[in-house]
């Protein structure tokens, strides 16, 4: 039996495949114990190879500094590190005699060091800690091959394993060079999942403690549907699992038969089905997975990849094609939503709470250069479809209010240039934190519809860090909480004849769908991989049922009872694949 770890589903599917570690960010590392003599000697190349790589590596970034810059001081001393006698000495001797493999070998060696100079009174040798853990890093990296640079080379697609991702490594990965993610850190609703599942590669979060046990080039199961990781499989977990995949990808493609359909309740209530995206070249492929429309264009995930461009004319030319290709149905633009866990490069807030400071609306009013490009970005694209624009993170009137003005301001612009925009675009609200959902009728007066983001109302309403996997049991978008304040808004926008969906991932949740529509939500806007389970799951799904269901759920005294109350509602009538099998996260 191969090395189980449960973690928290972050995309759907089924992955086998070697391991490539990414970046093996402290120095943990599992001991190996050699076979021998012989092992120990292969060992000692390697590990001389690794110091020879990690040299040369260290040598081409000194050459293209001044001998007198920081930076190049700080390389020199590194490159010193490598090679002293001491360090390298501790480490053979590790692997000869304690017969210890040698990244497990260098990861002592450097503990120790670090311990050593740690208790040292002296600051500068303290400080010295950070470069020796770095030269460990880079050693260890070396000897796992983890480095990002080799996942560019790949020949063959790979399982990638990582203690946490950066958002902008997981935007510039291609899809068939990875066949799933792991990770140790993140939640459901990290930016990293949300990539994940834009890119429609099965991944799991929250592992704790699986990079670290991982080896290179090992078998790894992931099983993005319940949320588990297998390392190292037996034949007859391979053999299951090959079938589970086989199974999954059966139903997928059954379920995107129906494309063209809309989605409806088994008593024929049509609800709005989007697509939520990240890249405008999935646009294409909304209509396929029988979507309509894009409910969230995450936009900044485009300035991830391509850092410091703020260029008028790539946006420009991103939303055109968007708009273009969905019309007519709508594509809802979000403005930047910067901060938080996705930092723009060369942004180095160090920020107590990142989640409740300089983010998304509150950095584009502060930065206005950037906002008003964006703008007319999106002003300029609106002739080509039918364009709305989202305002995230919103928590004042106000912000909508000096929105309004930068478009009026930009609208007169145009004109005098004789550009041609949409002059009605309209102009919605995320609607993500209790300011606004409370408040909710403080705004209506203001915007045009409302676009619940349920992954930051959670968050921000049960004080739950949405990447950390230290609380992520306590996440929970069913609990009564959160759902009053979904009632709340719907209530309040239908009652002022606006508009209101879903785009956080409980619109995607089998165990929240049933409640939101029952709780009577114009749209649920999922990533596109999907959207034909939803579409599935909504068409068996009777309206009266889910309002009583909904009804109740608002009364029950925790998330734990709401979500074993949907599962007993739709147990019988749901695809097996995604409830069964897994562990129930309630037993
Ligand atoms: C949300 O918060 O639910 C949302 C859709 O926005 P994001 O996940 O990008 O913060
Ligand atoms: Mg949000």
């Amino acid at each position: 039996m191969g090395l189980q770890f449960d973690g928290t589903p972050a995309s759907p599917g089924i992955a086998i495949g070697p391991a490539f570690l990414l970046d093996v960010e402290e120095l943990l590392v599992s001991r190996r114990v050699l076979a021998g003599p012989e092992e120990a000697g292969r060992e000692l190349e390697r590990f001389d190879r690794a110091v020879e790589q990690t040299r040369s590596e260290l040598l081409a970034l000194a050459s293209g500094m001044e001998d007198l810059m920081e930076g190049r001081q700080l390389i020199d001393a590194h490159i010193l590190l490598v090679d002293d006698p001491t360090m390298k000495n501790d480490v053979r001797r590790r692997i000869e005699s304690d017969l210890e493999g040698a990244e497990y070998a260098v990861s002592r060696v450097i503990y120790e060091v670090i311990e050593r100079f740690g208790r040292m009174k002296d600051p500068y040798a303290r400080e010295r800690s950070a470069d020796i853990r770095d030269v460990g890093r880079r050693l260890i990296n070396k000897l796992l091959g983890t480095e990002r640079e080799a996942l560019a080379r790949l020949e063959s697609p790979v399982v990638l394993v990582a203690r946490d991702l950066d958002p902008s490594v997981t935007a510039g990965l291609r899809r068939e060079q990875v066949l799933g993610f792991a990770t140790d850190e993140g939640g459901s609703t990290s930016h990293t999942a949300i990539l994940a599942r834009s890119l429609g590669i099965p991944a799991v979060v929250a592992l704790k403690t699986a990079a670290e046990s991982v080896r290179p080039r090992q078998t790894v199961i992931v099983d993005g549907i319940h949320g588990r990781v297998i390392v190292d499989p037996d034949a007859d977990q391979i053999f299951y699992y090959t079938k589970l995949r086989k199974k999954y990808e059966e139903i997928q493609a059954s379920i995107a038969l129906n494309a063209s359909e809309p989605a409806r309740t088994a008593d024929g209530l049509e609800i709005g089905l989007a697509a939520n995206i990240e890249f405008s070249q999935e646009a294409d492929q909304v209509r396929r997975y029988g979507g309509r429309g894009i409910g969230l264009f995450r936009t900044e995930f485009l300035r991830l990849i391509s850092p410091g461009d703020d260029d008028e004319e790539t946006d420009y030319r991103e939303y055109a094609h968007a708009l273009r290709v969905i019309n007519p149905d709508t594509v809802i633009i979000r403005t930047l939503d910067i901060g938080g866990d996705k930092l723009l490069s060369g942004d180095e807030f160090h920020e107590r709470n990142p989640f409740l400071g300089y983010r998304a609306i509150r950095v584009c009013l502060d930065r206005p250069w950037i906002y008003r490009k964006q703008l007319r970005a999106i002003m300029r694209a609106s002739v080509e479809g039918r364009a709305r624009l989202l305002i995230p993170l919103v928590t004042e009137v106000s912000q909508v209010l000096k929105t309004r003005e930068m478009m009026a301001e930009i609208a007169a612009e145009l004109d005098s240039l004789g550009i041609p925009y949409d002059p009605g675009i309209p102009v919605g609200i995320m609607v993500e934190t209790p300011a606004a959902t409370i408040g909710i009728d403080l705004f209506l007066p203001h915007v045009d519809f409302v676009s619940l983001g349920t992954n930051d109302l959670t968050q921000y309403t049960l004080a739950v860090d949405r990447g950390s996997p230290f609380v992520a049991k306590l996440f929970d978008a069913n609990h009564p909480a959160v759902l009053r304040q979904i009632d709340h808004v719907v209530k309040c926008c239908h009652d002022a004849g606006k508009w209101v969906g879903v785009c956080g991932q409980m619109a995607a949740e089998p165990l929240s769908v049933p409640l939101l529509v029952g709780l009577g939500v114009d749209e649920l806007s999922v990533s596109i991989s999907l959207i034909p389970d939803i579409k599935k799951l909504v068409s068996v799904l009777e309206s009266d049922s889910v309002r009583k269901l909904a009804r109740a759920a608002l009364e029950m005294p925790s998330g734990l009872h709401v979500r074993q109350a949907v599962r007993a509602f739709i147990a019988d009538r749901f695809p097996e694949i995604l409830l069964d099998g897994g562990p129930d996260p309630e037993a």
